[in-house]
């Protein structure tokens, strides 16, 4: 009898050493890591039987062809990760799926759908300052000048993914039709603790949140923290103080908002000086748009009378939106 979970197991690890040095899994797109990754999918892929290919986006496919002519179940994930990322984080939703694949054949089960599992080669966005070229590429919404956005050492998608042996200008021709598409199933660890504290092994995503982002900037008046008197300060940091707890506050009196101010700066930034201006973000997050959107206006409106109450000026911008 085979123990699937301690075979899982075994294939994880020897993945996760395909890993830059140093700590947690450092895997980049198109890069000798990515090489050994797919060397070892490919031979775990093919010793199930199933027909191996790369495709021009550097997304591995593992297909079985069963019945012929049938609809196609999509299974899989992302095999990179961020600088230091955790052993589970996408390449789990590869490797399930494979020893689901190698259990059901094991059983002697015969599948009703034919069944491709994908391991995209860039999801997380970290090298190049795009994300999801692999994913977007089957739904056919990559846009091409993505092609032309390059690393950190000045080296194009482009270049790189030729160099990689794959041909960037075939992206585009990617798309699959939707009527031969049964749909599309991804696991994946939770990143966050939720499941763990309710010592639940599985959940099901019902929604990803959307995402909109503010900048704000407090502009008050420095002074020396000594001999300015406390009364008549406008101080930007007691300020800036006021809006993080409204965010908070928000945030935890709103069902399924999620509200965080991650950034700050101040100026000047030293210990015996009033804060003459801060620049913060603002966050929120929810699976509905509107509650999202309602945080975000009450942000500003709070914004507008910490204004007049205190004398600050106080500009809340929003940079960015997602819808969810
Ligand atoms: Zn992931």
């Amino acid at each position: 009898m085979t123990d699937w979970g301690a075979e899982a197991g075994v294939l994880r690890a020897e993945l996760s050493a395909c890993s830059e040095p140093g700590p947690g899994v450092t895997r980049l797109p198109f890069t000798p890591e990515h090489r050994a990754t797919l060397k070892i999918l490919t031979a775990r892929m093919e010793a199930a039987g199933l027909t191996v290919t790369l495709d021009a986006a550097g997304t591995l496919i593992g297909r079985a062809e069963e019945p012929p002519g049938s609809k196609t179940l999509l299974l899989g994930s992302h095999q990179d990760s961020v600088r230091e990322g955790g052993a589970y984080d996408g390449i789990m939703g590869v490797v399930l799926p494979l020893l689901a694949l190698e259990k059901l054949r094991a059983d002697g089960s015969v599948l009703p759908v034919s069944v491709e599992i994908l391991a995209f080669a860039d999801e997380e966005g970290v090298r190049f300052p795009t994300a999801l070229v692999g994913s977007r590429a089957l739904a056919g919404t990559v846009d091409p000048a993505v092609l032309e956005m390059c690393d950190a050492t000045w080296i194009s998608l482009r270049t790189v993914m030729r160099e990689f042996g794959l041909d960037p200008d075939q992206v585009h021709s990617l798309g699959r039709k939707p009527s031969e598409i049964m749909g599309f199933i991804e696991t994946h660890i939770e990143q966050g603790p939720v499941l763990e504290r309710a010592d639940q092994p599985l959940g099901l995503v019902t929604s990803i949140c959307g995402i909109e982002r503010h900048q704000i900037t407090l502009t008050g008046e420095t002074g020396h923290a000594g001999t300015l008197p406390m009364e008549g300060r406008r101080d930007a940091l007691v300020g800036a103080a006021a809006l993080v707890t409204e965010v908070n506050r928000l945030a935890r009196t709103t069902p399924d908002l999620r509200g965080t101010v991650g950034a700050r700066e101040v100026s000047p930034n030293v210990v015996n000086a009033v804060p003459r201006e801060v620049r913060m973000t603002a966050e929120f997050r929810s699976p509905e748009d509107d509650t999202r959107e309602a945080a975000g206006a009450a942000l500003h409106c709070f914004a507008e009378e910490l204004a007049v109450e205190t004398g600050l000026r106080v500009i809340c911008t929003r940079s960015y939106a997602q819808p969810a």
